[in-house]
């Protein structure tokens, strides 16, 4: 059996020979055959509490949990008789019962919702014995939930905590969904996770980081998708885009039968870029610094963007066609923004970088050489 690490705190725990649960008060019968039974202080009130709990699946389900077993069972004592174990007085009560219930698959146990705290607390002690791999589905629905009540607003829900939860529970869906959330709404002034990763472990500073960096990235990338809107309306005022209609730009119309020059210079282009520039300047894209305070903001003002009505029926051999281009840029941006991953994903952020198997979490990368 793995022996706990020396920097844990062992639970605490008497040796004792095969007891017998009869003389116990206060069992929960979480499994009602089992062979372990777990003493907790107090639960709901009462006080002790002591849970019966399946050795086989303790011992299956964690390493931390089968060293419990191990170091409580008397040298001698063959495996099948009971074992008492004491509770670790860390242990949040709460979070210890629930824990037992979803390794146990006591789905009638669990309840049907969890607060924010309640996950957190669900997160770290699953981190703690470590049993991640038995608890993981478990978890979806009360994920959903929460992430479903934030949407919607009903909840006032901390991300940056729901984040940390789903990567501690290893849970891909919803990291990657309370992720981009993040980077989506978190206002772009603050850093609200300096405060937050102040007492963290390091691979929790390291996802703190790597979330604000995300952020900044993708500021830089929307920074070029606007670029793309940009750039075909800023053709038509160059010099070399200048023309007279029907005429290439740099040649002079030819001369009328009187020997007149009579062209005049074509601004169907010219135009149409003011028009589109106008727009994008009253919708707040462009330019940045008229960004509204949040990329989701911004986001859903490019998704909601109506190109104006602009009449390039004059249009010449010569003009650069803004309006085509323009439509174009606008289009190819909203498909890019649909399928850009916004946050982060587990797999990737794993693998320092990019997961080069399969993601859990399906998203485009870029493919590895
Ligand atoms: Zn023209
Ligand atoms: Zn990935």
């Amino acid at each position: 059996m793995p022996q706990s690490p020396p920097s844990e705190r062992s639970p605490k725990r008497r040796r004792s020979s095969s007891p017998n649960k009869d003389g116990i008060e206060n069992v929960i019968e979480i499994s009602p055959t089992g062979g372990a039974l777990l003493v907790l202080k107090e639960l709901a009130g009462v006080k002790p509490v002591t849970l019966q709990l399946s050795q086989d699946i303790l011992e299956a389900t964690s390493n931390m949990f089968a060293s419990m077993l191990q170091n409580a069972r008397l040298p001698e004592e063959p495996k099948v008789h009971e074992v008492l174990m004491y509770a670790d007085d860390e242990d949040d009560v709460e979070t210890l019962y629930l824990l037992c219930n979803i390794l146990h698959l006591r789905n009638d146990k669990l309840p049907p919702r969890l607060s924010v705290d309640a996950l957190c607390s669900l997160a770290k002690m699953v981190r703690k014995y470590k049993c991640t791999t038995a608890v993981g589905r478990a978890t979806m629905g009360w994920f959903d939930r929460l992430y479903s009540a934030a949407k919607a607003g009903t909840v006032v829900v901390d991300v940056w905590k729901m984040i940390e939860a789903a990567y501690l529970l290893d849970e891909p869906v919803y990291f990657a969904r309370f992720a981009e959330k993040w980077v989506l709404e978190e206002p772009l002034a603050t850093n609200s996770l300096a405060a937050a990763v102040k007492t963290a472990d390091d691979s929790i500073k390291r996802l703190a980081v790597e979330l604000h960096n995300r952020r900044q990235a993708q500021m830089i990338a929307l920074k070029s998708d606007v670029d793309l809107l940009v750039n075909p309306c800023s053709v038509a005022f160059s010099k070399s885009a200048r023309h007279y209609t029907d005429y290439a730009p740099g040649m002079m119309p030819d001369p009328d039968d009187d020997g007149k020059m009579s062209g005049s210079i074509c601004h169907v282009d010219e135009q149409a870029a003011t028009t589109f520039l106008g727009s994008l300047r009253d919708e707040s894209i462009w330019p940045p610094l008229a960004w509204p305070t949040t990329l989701g903001a911004l986001v859903s003002t490019i998704q909601a963007f109506r190109i104006p009505e602009y009449d390039d029926c004059d249009k010449c051999d010569f003009c650069e066609d803004v309006k085509t281009a323009f439509g174009t840029a606008v289009e190819l941006i909203k498909k890019m923004h649909k399928e850009r991953l916004w946050g982060l994903c587990l797999d990737c952020f794993r693998a320092g970088g990019i997961n080069a198997g399969e993601c859990r979490y399906e998203h485009s990368k870029p493919r590895l050489k």
